[in-house]
């Protein structure tokens, strides 16, 4: 049957929405406005205002490439190449992890910290260890308007990506990028704050992650060790050495390896009591543990 209906930008996105859903999107008709959007280089609420709109032969090139990948699987974060994080947007690519809603309590947990701390020392030093896209850094840096961070990852391609967000984000100046495992290329700086959402998945969690996480992000992100707390085990003990007294150590981690968290960090000892916060889906998230003072 030939198809002479207009392929317009309402029968592109229902047809693309009833398409991702077979293919087992989770948001099949968000998937489809965004890459729409993006392909039609415009915000997807403008979409709403274009339903009768034919697309250019170009615009509807770029979306049927798009939808072709997410529908193998691929996410829609590294195809539209951003994602939006504690309400900023983000530069992300395959180098990095995608960012979490649940990494938003590690920053609410930071200011938290930083605010309790500041009331003393406004000019506060903070280091965020594995920064990835640099998420964590920024929006310290945003709301915080005099603090100085430094921010480490391991992977280089990561710092790049970081790089991006912290120069369009305009924080270039308080932000200090450095290539480093953990703190072995920092010198003998203190800290105020430490925060870390470093890899937790564990061996067997690796094993059931979704095909999108496992296939497209970087596991080097994402996988922690056998249990999932090896990495947070040599973290602490580095962190304890870069931790002014009373300086606070925050570290997302997953319910599987809180209490192994807590352990280590009551083993290594020169901590107060941790604690830990939970997340908007009441799972376990933040350890929180303050450096304590002799
Ligand atoms: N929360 C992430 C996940 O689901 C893990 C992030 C991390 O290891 N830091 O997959």
């Amino acid at each position: 049957m030939p198809d002479t209906e207009a392929w317009t930008v309402g029968r592109l996105l229902k047809w693309t929405t009833d398409f991702l859903k077979q293919k087992e999107s989770t948001s099949p008709r968000l998937d489809a406005e965004v890459l729409l959007a993006t392909a039609r280089g415009c915000e997807r609420i403008e979409l709403y205002t274009a339903f009768d709109e034919v697309p250019s032969d170009a615009v509807r090139d770029k979306f049927r490439e798009m939808v072709k990948r997410r529908a193998a699987g691929e996410p829609v974060a590294y195809l539209v190449g951003r994602r939006e994080f504690y309400s900023l947007p983000f530069k992300v690519t395959r180098d990095v992890l995608i960012p979490r809603p649940e990494t938003e309590l590690l920053v609410v947990a930071l200011l938290d910290a930083a605010k309790e701390l500041g009331v003393r020392k406004p000019e506060l030093s903070i280091a965020d260890v594995g920064t990835g896209s640099g998420i964590v850094a920024v929006c310290a840096a945003k709301n915080l308007p005099t603090a100085k961070i430094t921010a480490i990852d391991v992977s280089s391609t990561a710092l790049e990506v970081a790089r991006e967000n912290i120069i369009s984000h305009e924080v270039s100046s308080r932000i200090e990028l450095i290539q480093s495992d953990l703190f072995s290329q920092i010198d003998d700086r203190l800290f105020d704050v430490i925060a870390s959402n470093p890899p937790y998945v564990s061996e067997s969690e690796m094993k059931e992650l979704r095909g999108e996480v496992a296939e497209y992000e970087p596991h080097l992100a994402l996988y922690g060790g056998p249990t999932g707390s090896e990495l947070i085990q040599r973290l602490v003990p580095a962190a304890a050495e870069h931790l002014l007294p009373g300086g606070c150590m925050l570290l997302e981690v997953s319910p599987m390896i809180e209490q192994q968290t807590h352990k280590i960090i009551r083993d290594h000892g020169g901590f107060d009591t941790p604690r830990t916060l939970k997340d908007m889906a009441g799972l376990a998230r933040v350890v929180v543990a303050k450096r304590a003072v002799e």
